[in-house]
């Protein structure tokens, strides 16, 4: 039989609330995220205290191994010292343990890198988690699940056209084999591998709508991480990033937009239509418009951080890849009739 009092080190007339304290202040020692060698002696306390911390099961232990609470005593002066003799006895033990955990946690700590508030923080998480264990023992709180965030490219034509995507995302939920709490009876969750999570890919198609824009985020309702205790699920987020494109390309809030003309709207000046991310647009081209020249279209670029960015056309001449015979027959003639050398004062430009 294991003497379950004498492992928490409270003693049959401990209370409540004194066996759960002395089971904190223990676990904080032992468990072993903080103590590696804690192992075995966590596993004694969290036995002890799965029990003792039961009424019914503590009645029964109590009951089969003879462990009988003392008969209260009429003398309160009495009860008192008694009560302060054993305060000072576990006040002994408690702080022989301090010293000694708090030995080896620097010791294993002075291995890691972090700094000491990093340490200080990441003791606390654990502690925390210890601590919520009792709360999810005691009444399981209902509680919403993370939201998730991811991010997708899509490609210009996805943009102007729209499409579906079916995006791979990673679920993390709770181990519904030990609910969370990654120990049971003081050993790892051998589902969850002590960690109270478990993960899976779902994959999630997502509709794309027309003309989006860039940075904007989709939000898929109850697709996050699922909720505890029957809390809401979370929201997935997908955050859209243009893939930039050969003729388009991004500068902050800037598109930068690469667009051809041909060499006798270059000469003659035109009125061109232009295929964009929400639709034509129309540009009109003055007479004598060479390579290189831009255009600010004010207003027409992305709304990212509450700024509205422009859009930048340059123009190149491009000749069209087919020309006809009659064609090549006007550019001889417009050759005869060319006079002036645009090259002669190339170099005092
Ligand atoms: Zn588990």
């Amino acid at each position: 039989m294991k003497n379950y009092y004498s492992i928490l080190g409270v003693t049959p007339d401990s209370t409540d609330l004194e066996i759960k304290s002395a089971y904190r202040s223990l676990a904080r020692k032992f468990h072993p995220d903080v103590n590696p060698s804690g192992a075995e002696r966590f596993k004694d306390i969290s036995e002890a205290y799965e029990t003792l911390s039961d009424s019914k099961k503590r009645l029964q232990y109590d009951t089969i191994n003879g462990f009988f609470k003392s008969a209260p005593k009429p003398d309160y002066q009495s009860s008192d010292k008694a009560q302060e003799e054993y305060k000072k006895t576990s006040d002994k033990k408690e702080q022989k343990n301090e010293q000694k955990s708090e030995e080896k946690y620097e010791h294993k700590s002075s291995k890691n890198s972090g700094t000491k508030k990093q340490k200080n923080d990441e003791f606390s998480k654990k502690i925390n988690d210890i601590f919520e264990e009792f709360g999810r023992q005691k009444k399981p709180v209902p509680k919403r699940g993370a939201d998730i965030n991811e991010e997708i490219t899509v490609t210009l034509k996805e943009v102007s056209e729209g499409s579906q995507r079916t995006v791979n995302v990673l679920h993390t939920c709770q181990c519904p084999h030990c609910k969370g709490r990654k120990f049971i009876n003081g050993s790892a969750c051998r589902e969850c591998n002590g960690t109270g999570e478990k993960s899976e890919h779902r994959k999630i198609t997502v509709k794309i709508p027309k003309n989006i824009k860039n940075g904007a985020k989709l939000r898929i309702p109850n697709e996050g991480n699922k909720g505890e205790n029957g809390g809401k699920n979370g929201d997935l987020f997908i955050k859209i990033n243009f893939a930039p494109s050969s003729k388009i390309k991004f500068e902050e809030n800037n598109i930068i937009y690469n667009v051809p003309i041909t060499p006798f709207e270059a000469v003659l000046g035109a009125k061109i239509t232009v295929p964009s991310l929400d639709g034509n647009f129309s540009l009109k081209i003055p007479p004598k418009t060479c390579s290189g020249q831009k255009f600010r279209l004010a207003g027409q670029g992305l709304k990212q951080n509450g700024k509205q960015g422009d859009m930048i056309v340059i123009v190149y001449i491009e000749i069209p890849s087919s020309l006809s015979d009659d064609e090549i027959r006007l550019y001889e003639k417009l050759k005869k009739l060319s006079s002036k050398n645009i090259r002669e004062n190339i170099l005092n430009d």
